[in-house]
């Protein structure tokens, strides 16, 4: 039974935005029952039939774009202008995802090779029934839409249970889907705190789990998925480097690394926190951050911090890299609840909290390297691999940094720009997480393979799977083995 209700407020007022259930681990249980059946249906729908309703959903979401785009303003802060990209981004996923799960996950004959010259081989990527959906705050359409249109254009049903702060937004989404969808309960959101994703995570009819949130949260979710061997998607938190190389158009780089940084508050899994400059344009690059730096203010070009405990990390980050770095822009005093302006400070020590851990907030730390290899060494010395930009006059020399930064995602001469092409799989390694969401791979995440092969005619001689075998039928398979793969390349 779901007695008790939360609020979700206005990060920047205080105020009330609306009242919400904290569903229990047994309104969690029946929201899963009702996806179940309402999988079998989704499924039975074929490729066709679900490409179409998905459609009609984005359509639908298109259509309450300003109205959306308002109540995520409302629960996150976050400008009008950045809940509206944010909500563009999240349609065309939505798109992409509906009109390519056939190419992708369709039945396909591959080839069954020499040895298997008698079979047929088929591959599928089938459903995998219910999927849970646990999401976070700072990007509440686009994050989690990243794996709930995925999901459910691979056949799933969906539960969706969204972060605390932003509750109307993952009901808003479940309506909306509804609207589209009338027939049967495919995409629901739950709410409450923690223990209502939790109670989602433990369930074993849930056959996935996509877990968006912090690296700490994500292990906790991770151990509740272990007592039913469900397999889960990590989207984690990053410490996500910025390599500006030494012919790099320093304006467009200052341009692009300041956006990633400060855009959303800094409150962006894959925003902009280290920042390597080659020594030759060390001293042009910082004048232009600096330079910009000092027209971008906290509450007009982007909002407060969601998270009012995010409030304590971010101050704790500032203090000690002001302590032992030299400060650029802003300081200490840029923490002016639930605001923060823009702080920059260069040579702060590799070993300190602002440049291991994840600030999530508007702060930069810059570094002169000697070049871009040591550039390089630094971004990659880090426990978290999510994503990564590299500025550089020399394409050759920028797709070689962007290929060998330990991250999932890169950019080249633009930033966050992986996240627009829906046909590119998004995601981290190392403490960022593992599995993927968007592109082909977002979509076989939530589907499981299945493969048959059909013997077309039996081989003569070649009885290889009987207790009848002869040994001369083995004698065979070795000859045709050794002609196949026994000879070495040259
Ligand atoms: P949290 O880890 O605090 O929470 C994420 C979600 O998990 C929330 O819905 C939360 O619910 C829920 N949750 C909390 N405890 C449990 C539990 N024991 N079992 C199941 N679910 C639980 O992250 P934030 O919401 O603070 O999001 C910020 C983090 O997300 C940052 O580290 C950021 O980098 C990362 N992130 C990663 C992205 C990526 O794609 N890689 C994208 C966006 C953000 P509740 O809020 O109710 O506590």
């Amino acid at each position: 039974m779901t007695t008790l209700t939360f609020d979700s407020l206005n990060p920047a007022t205080g105020t009330v935005v609306a009242s919400h259930p904290k569903h229990d681990a047994e309104a969690v249980r029946e929201a899963v029952a009702r996806a179940q059946e309402a999988a079998e249906w989704w499924e039975g729908l074929g490729h066709a039939g679900r490409r179409r309703r998905l459609l009609d959903y984005k359509a639908v979401v298109t259509r309450e774009l300003r109205q959306l785009a308002a109540l995520v303003h409302e629960e996150t802060g976050k400008p009008v202008a950045d809940a509206t990209l944010e909500i563009v981004l999240a349609i065309t996923h939505i798109d992409w995802a509906a009109r390519n799960a056939r190419k992708v996950l369709g039945p396909r004959r591959v080839s069954p090779g020499m040895v298997g010259a008698n079979l047929s081989a088929t591959l599928e990527y089938l459903p995998l029934g219910v999927v849970g959906v646990i999401g976070p705050w700072n990007y509440p359409v686009f994050t989690p839409m990243g794996s709930i249109a995925y999901a459910l254009a691979a056949g799933n049903a969906v539960v969706f249970k969204p972060s605390e702060f932003t509750p109307g937004v993952g009901v808003r989404l479940a309506e909306l889907f509804a609207e589209a969808v009338p027939e049967r309960p495919v995409f629901q959101t739950v709410t409450g705190l923690g223990e209502t994703g939790a109670a989602l995570a433990r369930d074993p009819r849930v056959k996935k789990i996509a877990f968006t949130g912090s690296t700490a949260t994500a292990k906790r979710v991770m151990a509740a998925c272990a007592e039913n061997l469900t397999p889960m998607v990590a989207e984690c938190g990053g410490k996500d480097a910025f390599i500006v190389d030494a012919d790099a158009d320093v304006e467009a780089a200052a341009d692009a690394c300041l956006w990633g940084a400060l855009s959303n508050a800094g409150q962006t899994c894959v925003g902009v926190e280290r920042v390597y400059v080659v020594d030759a344009v060390y001293e042009p690059f910082m004048r232009a951050l600096s330079e910009r730096a000092a027209t971008v203010k906290a509450g007009e070009h982007y909002g407060p911090i969601t998270m009012p405990g995010q409030l304590d990390i971010i101050k704790r980050h500032i203090d000690d890299a002001t302590k032992s770095g030299r400060t650029v822009a802003g300081g200490p005093d840029s923490v002016r609840p639930p605001y923060v302006d823009p702080v920059i400070v260069e040579d702060v020590p590799e070993d300190s909290p602002a440049v291991r851990e994840e600030t999530f907030g508007p702060t930069i730390t810059v570094r002169r390297t000697k070049d871009a290899q040591e550039a390089l060494e630094l971004a990659n010395d880090t426990a978290y691999g999510l994503a990564g930009t590299v500025f550089s006059g020399n394409r050759r020399r920028a797709m070689a940094l962007a290929r060998a930064m330990r991250t999932g995602m890169a950019s080249v001469n633009s930033v966050i720009s992986f996240a627009s092409v829906a046909s590119l799989p998004f995601g981290g390694t190392g403490d960022s997480g593992f599995g993927r969401i968007h592109g082909a791979d977002g979509l076989r995440e939530f589907a499981r393979a299945k493969a048959i092969a059909r013997q077309r005619f039996p081989v003569p001689g070649m009885r290889l799977t009987s207790f009848s075998r002869q040994p001369d039928e083995l004698e065979r398979l070795i000859r045709l083995v050794t002609f196949l793969h026994g000879r070495r390349k040259r």
